[in-house]
């Protein structure tokens, strides 16, 4: 990224505000386009040290200089926020990015004055380990150069991937938003059961995670389907298969589509 990079406004400098400006700087983004706002100087003379980026407390005075405004602040303070904000944002008129869950863009639209670029994201826990997975939609006053500069921007702390439909940032967060603490269960009941086998928790804990982390590889970087590479674990008679057939006949294929059934439900009860 050059010096012509847009300046970017965080308001909020917490857990998710901070992976993605600290993704950003260790991507080459010029940490003094980078303004994080938040009441509390503590986080922000934190953010100042680690990352350079400048910092404030006035949430307007953020947005005064900004192309892009992350909001990234609690959903239940959303509105709070953000209504005070709407004469700096419609003097300036940026892009306004939003990492928190369940607020709708009509909701960011009304709080913010209307008419703005609004771009709702839906990132996931491991963006804290800069390898999370976004979804993004965009309202209709978001051009194809500011939605590539979105990508960019949300690319420093993991993968990002546009849908079309609003509704579909719904399916995102039964995917991929809530979709961590899935892998994290099957992960707790694989390394309670070793235990009970008589392995060391530490030891099966560390044996489940790279499995994990190179089974999520295989399919990144192979690009075949997952289905197959199963079966290629499989060897007719072998132990693999003693193990799927019985979470097959467990019913595991429709428990995961019920659980993500209702995690979509209660994502729109949300919205
Ligand atoms: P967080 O660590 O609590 O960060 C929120 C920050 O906002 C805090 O530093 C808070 O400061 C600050 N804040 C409070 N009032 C403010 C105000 N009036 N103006 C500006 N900043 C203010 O929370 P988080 O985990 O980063 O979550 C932020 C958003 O990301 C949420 O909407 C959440 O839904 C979304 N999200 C997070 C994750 C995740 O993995 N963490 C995943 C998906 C989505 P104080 O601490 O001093 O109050």
């Amino acid at each position: 990224m050059t010096t012509s990079a847009p300046t970017l406004a965080f308001i909020g400098a917490g857990n998710m505000a901070s992976s993605i400006f600290g993704g950003l700087v260790s991507n080459g983004w010029p940490a003094d386009k980078i303004i994080a706002a938040e009441p509390a100087r503590e986080k922000l003379d934190e953010a100042e040290q680690k990352f350079g980026i400048r910092t404030t407390t006035d949430n307007a005075e953020a947005i005064s200089e900004a192309d892009f405004v992350v909001i990234a602040v609690k959903p239940q303070i959303m509105q709070q926020v953000l209504k005070p904000l709407a004469p700096a944002l419609q003097e300036r008129k940026p892009v306004l990015i939003s990492v928190a869950a369940g607020i709708s863009e009509q909701s960011l639209s009304e709080w913010s004055g209307g008419n703005l670029p609004i771009v709702r994201c839906m990132p996931n826990t491991p963006a804290l380990m800069q390898q999370g997975a976004s979804g993004l939609y965009a309202n209709a006053h978001v051009s194809e150069e500011q939605k590539k500069l979105t990508t960019d921007i949300m690319n420093a702390v993991g993968i990002s991937l546009w849908v079309e439909r609003e509704e579909d940032i719904d399916n995102v967060i039964a995917l991929s938003g809530s979709g961590p603490a899935y892998f994290f269960l099957m992960m707790e009941a694989m390394i309670d059961a070793g235990e009970k086998m008589g392995v060391p928790r530490e030891t099966a804990s560390q044996l489940v995670a790279q499995t994990a982390l190179g089974a999520a590889m295989m399919v990144k970087e192979t690009g075949v389907d997952a289905g197959e590479l199963k079966r290629r674990v499989m060897s007719p008679k072998g132990t693999t298969e003693q193990a799927i057939f019985t979470f097959e006949d467990g019913g595991l294929r429709e428990l995961v589509e019920k659980a993500m059934a209702n995690c979509h439900k209660r994502a729109q009860e949300m919205t």
